[in-house]
């Protein structure tokens, strides 16, 4: 059953879909379909604030989307949409927004003070205002619940504060969101240096469009177990032990795990081995996606993303008429 309790969800279209975004991400995004009325988008414009890389963008949001569609996303069940589809209503809402929030606590943020640090050359306007853009995202349709990594928690914090200041201003407009926490379990990254992540290069990760030989090829490259040396020693197949043991945890079923941690503590089994079957399991996830990838054109996925936007459109077009109209703005 399908509640009217909106909710909302994005993306940062920064690389290719990764078996982490499916796990951590898109599994529950096609689940919550069937409870909320759901929205999902592609927040390009966010990207531009890290990633301004003309060449791939286009090519990252429509891949998303065909991820996103080949998932289990149901154009059907929920809106699917490019946030910079919608730019005029997020961007006039982001405007009025950032009236109200004061600069000194954006400038406190946690990830916009490590963002900084970590691109000292590139700490643009744009990237102060991250979280005024995000709360202009979900308030622009009044969404009562957001779907989130627990790293996004402290901007969806922001999100609330900034929706309390407004209605504090201009009367009782919009709702507080509240978060709806993600599959907090995070895939490690094939190099075995903390998550995997889309924008740490395609050696880290396994994308949704890699096939078996591909797959394999990677692996192959995984860190495993530091302390086994030779193929004659006993491995540590623990999640601490071995990154490649850990990876197993996620994607290798219970029995088929036991068999291979036995086999490794008493070196009947070699990491080579013990990587194709790792790349086995992550390509028995894989291939159905590959599949209704293929058969999904990007034309398709356009068309889909066009519907989304007329959809969105529609309904923030009639919340920004409200807000207008709140904060006494002469309507022409
Ligand atoms: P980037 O490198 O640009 O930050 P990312 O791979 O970390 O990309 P995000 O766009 O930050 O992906 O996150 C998209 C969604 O996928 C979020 O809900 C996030 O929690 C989830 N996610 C990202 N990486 C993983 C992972 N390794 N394991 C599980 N979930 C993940
Ligand atoms: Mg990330």
């Amino acid at each position: 059953m399908i509640s009217s309790n909106r909710l909302i969800s994005g993306i940062r279209p920064t690389g290719e879909l990764h078996v982490g975004n499916y796990y951590g991400a898109l599994k529950g995004l096609v689940e919550q379909q069937e409870r909320y009325d759901a929205r999902y988008f592609i927040a390009d414009i966010h990207s531009l604030t890290t990633h301004p890389k003309p060449d791939d963008l286009r090519g990252f949001v429509i891949g998303t989307a065909r991820n996103y569609l080949a998932g289990g996303l149901d154009p059907e069940r929920c809106t699917l949409y490019v946030q910079s589809s919608l730019a005029a209503e997020i961007c006039e809402l982001h405007t009025y927004l950032s009236m109200v929030m004061p600069l000194g606590e954006l400038l406190r943020v946690p990830t916009f003070k490590e963002k900084a640090k970590r691109h000292p050359d590139n700490v643009n306007y744009g990237l102060v205002g991250y979280p005024v853009l995000m709360a202009a995202d979900i308030l622009l349709f009044k969404s009562q619940t957001v779907m989130v990594g627990d790293d996004q928690l402290v901007h969806l914090e922001l999100a609330r504060e900034i929706a309390r200041r407004f209605n504090q201003l201009y009367g009782d407009v919009f709702p507080e969101p509240q978060p709806l926490l993600d599959n907090a379990a995070r895939i490690p990254s094939l190099s075995g240096a903390g998550k995997m992540s889309k924008s740490d290069g395609a050696a880290a990760y396994v994308s949704l469009q890699d096939d078996r030989a591909a797959v394999g090829e990677k692996t192959r490259k995984a860190l495993s177990d530091p302390l086994r040396g030779y193929r004659s020693q006993p491995g540590h197949p623990t999640a601490e032990g071995c990154n490649v043991f850990r990876l197993h945890t996620f994607f290798t079923g219970e029995s088929e795990r036991a068999a291979i941690a036995g086999a490794c503590r008493a070196a009947g089994i070699g990491c080579v081995e013990c990587k194709e079957r790792l790349a086995d399991s992550f390509s028995a996830v894989i291939e159905p996606f590959r599949e209704r990838h293929m058969r999904l054109s990007e034309d398709d996925a356009v068309d889909i993303l066009r519907i989304g936007r007329d959809k969105a459109r529609e309904s923030a077009r009639s919340v920004i008429a409200e807000v207008r109209q709140a904060m006494g703005l002469l309507m022409l």
